[in-house]
């Protein structure tokens, strides 16, 4: 293994989605045990041709992706119960200023 790992490799997702509302991801190396910090994803890729290039020179890049859950996709959990939550609520408002 090769004694560059990218500072912060060891956070959680959790760190990496606190960042931004932007989703993460994290870049395996397939040739050895590598992975880039949480990250966007054109840094991501940068920092793991960046890996390839210094220690499998003249093998193709290879590895996976690794999609963080992060803030963004909690954000789109909350609007659609917001919008339930409306959907439901509003009608009974109309229906109470009607009555009354
Ligand atoms: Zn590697």
């Amino acid at each position: 293994m090769p004694p560059d790992r990218v500072s912060g490799t060891g956070r959680t997702a959790l760190s990496g989605a606190a960042e931004g509302i932007a989703v993460q991801y994290r870049y395996w190396c397939g040739e050895c045990g590598f992975s880039t910090g949480w990250t966007g994803e054109t840094e991501g890729r940068l920092q793991l041709l960046r890996h390839c290039r210094r220690w499998h020179r003249g093998i193709p890049v290879g590895g996976h992706r690794e999609r963080a859950r992060g803030r963004a996709d909690r954000w789109g959990g909350c609007l659609v119960a917001l919008c339930v939550g409306l959907a439901l609520v509003v009608p009974a408002v109309v229906l109470l200023v009607l009555l009354v």
